[in-house]
């Protein structure tokens, strides 16, 4: 995925939940976005294009919040699920039973939340 469409996408979304309030003007000061460890969304990136799609907007100036969910490593035999951090070599094993482990990660991308100010 690209930042560019990802950003245009996050900043449509915002301005419909936003707009449903009867016209009255109002900013929209923060959103908060939640992408899994294999979106591969890099926040700076993203931050760039969302402001300057954002501008003109009532979203203009607004803050990005980027909440990654990690990946994990699960059990295939007894199902344990272990934090993955990707500056580690991967278990193979699991450290319950010995079982093999598989790596599991979310792609999804989605707004969780907006702040409005109006
Ligand atoms: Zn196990």
């Amino acid at each position: 995925m690209h930042e560019a469409a990802i950003a245009q996408a996050i900043l449509d979304t915002a301005l419909t939940a936003a707009g449903q309030d009867g016209g009255k003007k109002i900013k929209i000061i923060r959103i908060v976005i939640v992408a899994g460890a294999l979106a591969g969304i890099e926040q700076p990136s993203l931050e760039m294009y969302l402001t300057e799609l954002a501008r003109g907007t009532p979203a203009e100036g607004t803050v990005l919040e980027l909440k990654s969910t990690p990946a994990r490593l699960v059990c295939r035999t007894c199902g344990h699920a272990m934090p993955f951090d990707s500056g580690r070599t991967v278990d193979v094993q699991c450290d319950q039973c010995g079982g093999p482990n598989r790596l599991e990660a979310d792609d999804a991308c989605y707004l969780e939340s907006i702040e409005v100010e109006s």
